[in-house]
């Protein structure tokens, strides 16, 4: 078992998956009629899923081990399985031996890992999500233009370390509106915001709404951070929330998107909700009542996870499960370009990213 940690939380891998019991969860009558509303888009997202494929491809590649810096993606299952196949996963390059692979995670790293892992002669993949470089080159162009970044997300989160050391000496962190007024910035006329990829939409637009109010020339970013898949699961839940009177989230702990979308079904109707890494977590008596259940997950979790949670519900008479759609996905990424061919020179197919878990 190995120990990482993953932002402000430590997690010891692997966590065990309880072996799937049927009809652990009774079937109690409740006034009305049982139904499941199965929240779309749901799970992998594209930044996921090609990071996950980088390390399974660097395996086949280059043989195990291949070493991961923290968390390919912030799911125990995902990382579990992995380490399974091969992978060890480190909480810094300098635990990996000299002239190794690396995997660098979906979340980023800034300039100071990517100098660390040369000093070292790895051989560096970067897995970074190209929506997290995006916002990295965003924090490189501001901070060179002389102005200072205003960068809300959450301390200690892998992403925020990674953007913030692109420009390091121009960035101040905000972690909600509450913060704002206690910042304190000396050039308050050459400011900028940007923000981490997984946060709360609204949240986030209360922070900017602050921060205008103090800062009334504060720049907007050129395009959201936010990226798309939080965005699209957030407004999945709030229509199912409505309606539910629990909401299940499949996701870890350590998962910004998965922990920001039971906030938002609490924000949005949802009676309860509650988090879950694996569909064993589920206890009888949130069922208590509920004719109700939403259920969704976060962006990094395997959908595997979720048709488990589906099938313990309908053995609890949750057997009528309607799917809401708010949005169709189809984005995919291509993969680093170190693995877009297989050993043979061909280009992979899965060269070009995206698939269906
Ligand atoms: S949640 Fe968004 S930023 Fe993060 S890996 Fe997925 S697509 Fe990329």
């Amino acid at each position: 078992m190995s120990h990482i940690t993953n932002g402000a939380l430590a997690i010891d891998l692997p966590t065990p998956r309880v072996p799937a019991v049927r009809n652990r969860l009774k079937d109690t009558p409740v006034a009305g009629r049982k139904r499941v509303l199965l929240a779309a888009p749901r799970g992998y997202c594209a930044g996921v899923d090609r990071a996950v494929i980088a390390v399974e491809k660097a395996l086949e590649h280059y043989g195990a081990p291949v070493y991961v810096r923290k968390q390919i993606v912030h799911n125990v299952h995902v990382v579990a399985t992995l380490e399974e196949q091969g992978a060890i996963f480190v909480d810094e390059v300098d635990e990996v031996p000299e002239g190794s692979h690396v995997v660098f995670s979906a979340h980023g790293v800034s300039p100071a890992v990517v100098q660390g892992a040369a000093d070292r002669q790895l051989q560096a993949i970067d897995a970074t999500c190209p929506l997290v470089t995006k916002v990295h080159r965003e924090a490189v162009r501001f901070g060179g233009q002389g102005r200072h970044i205003i960068l809300i997300g959450h301390a200690g989160h892998e992403e925020v370390e990674g953007t913030m050391g692109h420009a390091a000496d121009r960035t101040t962190l905000v972690q909600n509106p509450g913060e704002v007024d206690d910042l304190v910035v000396d050039d308050t006329e050459n400011l900028v915001w940007l923000s981490q990829t997984t946060l709360s939409v609204d949240e986030t637009m209360e922070t900017v709404r602050r921060l205008r109010e103090r800062f009334p020339s504060i720049q907007n970013p050129p395009s959201d951070d936010i990226c798309y898949a939080t965005q699209n699961r957030q407004v999945a839940i709030k229509k199912v929330a409505r309606e539910s009177d629990l909401v299940i989230v499949v996701g870890s702990a350590n998962s910004s998107n998965s922990v920001r979308l039971v906030e938002v079904a609490l924000e949005h109707g949802a009676k309860a909700a509650y988090r879950v890494d694996y569909t064993s977590e589920i206890r009888q008596e949130w069922l208590d009542g509920v004719e109700t259940v939403g259920v969704t997950s976060g962006a990094s979790v395997p959908e595997v996870l979720v048709q488990e949670v589906l099938d313990d519900l309908a053995d609890a008479g949750y057997g009528d499960v309607a799917e809401v759609k708010t949005a169709e996905e189809d984005l995919m990424f291509s993969l680093p370009k170190e693995l877009r061919k297989d050993k043979s020179g061909a280009v992979d197919a899965r060269g070009l990213g995206g698939r269906t878990r």
